[in-house]
């Protein structure tokens, strides 16, 4: 499998390409013939850095998208624009179309479920779905720790009253790799360890080879120290923290864990 960051907040000095960065989250991976857009950030930017990289987006299979905020979900109209996706798999949460707002404004997808099966053919689930053999999305995640997903981020509009939003629509990508599990997140809403220890009860293995995406860790706070604990007890491999991670969480993780730089343009390939 190989992954391709299209979209991150970072993009890197070195690289001997320029790509265009913003505040969001987009991954273009490939395992066999499944070819699969992870979100699709916030502006058309996605579709410049695939230009940019040499990835070619008219032969999706697939676009999953991780949850329903703008910052992940706008970039899917503009590739509607760009290519004939009537045949691509839209896979999400049902909840994921749902208007979603701070007291600042709307932050949901900019089109409705109807607008999106006009499109695509959606694949809506709570449940997991196997993309490839190897390759599952894992549909709504548990809540099983007491110290992720504790406070609402905003509110969703659930039929007909607005309520408090846990992000029940937020999931995340798993590859059962030759030696463990590698996690691919959109921003964790719903907690790293919980995507983590759902992962391994889904498919059975426990070891994990790599994490990559956003964490949602922003203040130095109990769930970041909870979240450095486990990750120290329970992975081993590199970490690849982004987007919705600050600085002063990645500093106080590389402490005690091999976290790594993301910048787009990056490619992983993944066994
Ligand atoms: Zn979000
Ligand atoms: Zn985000």
């Amino acid at each position: 499998m190989k992954l391709t960051v299209l979209v991150d907040n970072n993009t890197l000095i070195d690289d001997e390409i320029s790509f265009f960065g913003e505040p969001a989250l987009s991954y273009y991976i490939e395992d066999g013939d499944a070819k699969v857009l992870f979100d699709t950030g916030y502006s058309d930017i996605f579709l410049k850095n695939a230009a940019l990289r040499g990835v070619n987006l008219k032969n999706l299979t697939h676009v999953v998208l991780s949850h329903g905020h703008n910052d992940h979900t706008n970039g899917l109209a503009h590739l509607w624009q760009a290519v004939d996706t009537k045949d691509v798999t839209l896979i999400t949460h049902p909840l994921a179309f749902r208007p979603k707002a701070l007291p600042t404004g709307d932050i949901g997808a900019p089109y409705t479920e109807e607008e999106a099966a006009r499109h695509m053919k959606l694949q809506l689930s709570r449940e997991p779905v196997a993309i490839t053999e190897r390759l599952l999305y894992l549909g709504e995640i548990p809540r099983t720790n007491d110290f992720e997903n504790k406070e609402p981020l905003g509110r969703i509009r659930l039929d007909n009253s607005w309520e408090d939003d846990f992000l029940p629509d937020d999931s995340a990508l798993a590859y059962r790799g030759k030696n463990g599990l590698y996690i691919i997140t959109g921003c964790s809403h719903c907690g790293i360890c919980n995507i983590v220890e759902y992962t391994r009860t889904l498919t059975g293995v426990r070891k994990i080879c790599g994490i990559i995406g956003g964490f949602h860790l922003l203040q130095e706070d109990r769930r970041l120290e909870r979240t450095i604990d486990y990750l120290e007890e329970n992975t081993d491999c590199a970490l690849y923290p982004c987007h919705c991670v600050s600085l002063a969480a990645k500093f106080a993780m590389a402490r005690r864990l091999p976290v790594r730089e993301v910048g787009v343009g990056m490619q992983f390939i993944m066994e």
